[in-house]
């Protein structure tokens, strides 16, 4: 570990719009912001394709654009946007201390967690088989459909991301079919209906995975069962993509930190505030309704603004 300690302001962790708008707001605000970006700068949104919701965007804008974008304008106010993991934090004391990557400690007088949420896996043993060998499995259509164009593939889910993703995945392959756990969406009705009127998108409803097929070496298909006839059927594939849902990154807080089942960070209504003073949160580490990109903006505004407010109290 390093013997120099940090000092700073206002330190942020994490990477997406909550991140990016809280440092603009802090960083205007002469608070100084540090930004760490964690293990995927830009966040979410970089695994995102066609971003068509944000306003502001009349023609749309990709979601690695859009994350660019926000970087350079929280960098043309001084934000010093670093790499870097917080793999540590003490929220004990009044100054709050924090590690980064192990090694580096940090005290800063506030802090805005920003850290988002991750993509989830059914985790069945043979898909996180395949997950680790890089055979087949993804849980990012957009990052990973590329290589299986041409080819068939599955996607897991029912939600608006399963029906996006499925959507985008159709235009790439030759067929994707869908297993929908339940006999009906979770998606709303648009994005539903899209999917259903794609003809190269096949949906499997009441329909679960048993185990994911491979040689070895990569994916070749997937067991499936019907949950109302316990019917099996196993479908050649090439790729095995899952778009289930998504777990808070919070872990390295929870000793401190108020979270919920899921894990969310549970702020006071209204605010950005944690159960601890000079602690913030943002974005969808704290978001388990609305999830957007917006909402996550406005609340990494709130954060700045709440954590500017209170420095402001304590050098009254
Ligand atoms: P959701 O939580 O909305 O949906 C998760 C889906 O995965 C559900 O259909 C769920 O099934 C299914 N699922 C969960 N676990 C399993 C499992 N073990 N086996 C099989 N299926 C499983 O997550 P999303 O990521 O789709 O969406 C998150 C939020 O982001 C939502 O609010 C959504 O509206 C928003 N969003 C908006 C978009 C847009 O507007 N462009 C794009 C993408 C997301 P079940 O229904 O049975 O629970």
């Amino acid at each position: 570990m390093s013997d120099i300690i940090e000092k700073v302001k206002c330190l942020i962790i994490g990477s997406g719009p909550a991140g990016y708008t809280a440092a603009i707001y802090a960083a205007r605000a002469n608070m100084s912001p540090v930004l760490y970006q964690g293990t995927q700068p830009g966040g979410q949104l970089t695994t995102t394709n066609e971003v068509e919701n944000f306003p502001g965007y009349p023609n749309g804008v990709t979601g690695p654009e859009m994350m660019i974008e926000l970087q350079k304008q929280a960098e043309r106010f001084d934000t010093d946007i670093r790499n870097g993991w917080i793999t540590k934090v003490d929220f004990s004391e009044d100054i709050h201390k924090v590690w980064v990557n192990d090694e580096k400690e940090i005290h800063a007088d506030t802090i805005i967690i920003s850290t988002g949420a991750s993509a989830k896996y059914l985790g069945l043993e043979s898909e996180q088989k395949y997950l680790k060998l890089g055979g087949g499995v993804s849980a990012c259509a957009v990052c990973d459909g590329f290589f299986y164009r041409n080819q068939e593939v599955v996607i897991v889910g029912a939600g608006d991301s399963a029906c996006e993703e499925a959507h985008y995945l159709s235009k790439l392959c030759t067929k994707v079919t869908m297993l929908v756990r339940r006999d009906e969406f979770r998606a709303s009705k648009i994005m539903a209906k899209r999917v259903v009127n794609t003809e190269n998108i096949d949906i499997l409803f009441n329909t679960e995975t048993e185990e994911v097929l491979g040689d070895g070496q990569v994916v070749t298909g997937v067991r499936v069962f019907n949950n109302n006839t316990n019917e099996k059927q196993d479908i050649p594939i090439t790729g095995f993509f899952t778009a289930i849902g998504h777990k808070p990154n919070t872990d390295v807080f929870k000793d401190y930190l108020d979270l919920d089942e899921t894990g969310y960070i549970i702020n006071v209504p209204g605010t950005s505030k944690t159960n601890v003073d000079g602690v913030f949160v943002s974005g969808d580490a704290a978001d388990h309704v609305y999830r957007q990109a917006v909402t996550a903006a406005g609340t990494g505004c709130m954060a700045a603004l709440d954590a500017e407010r209170y420095l402001a109290a304590k050098e009254g």
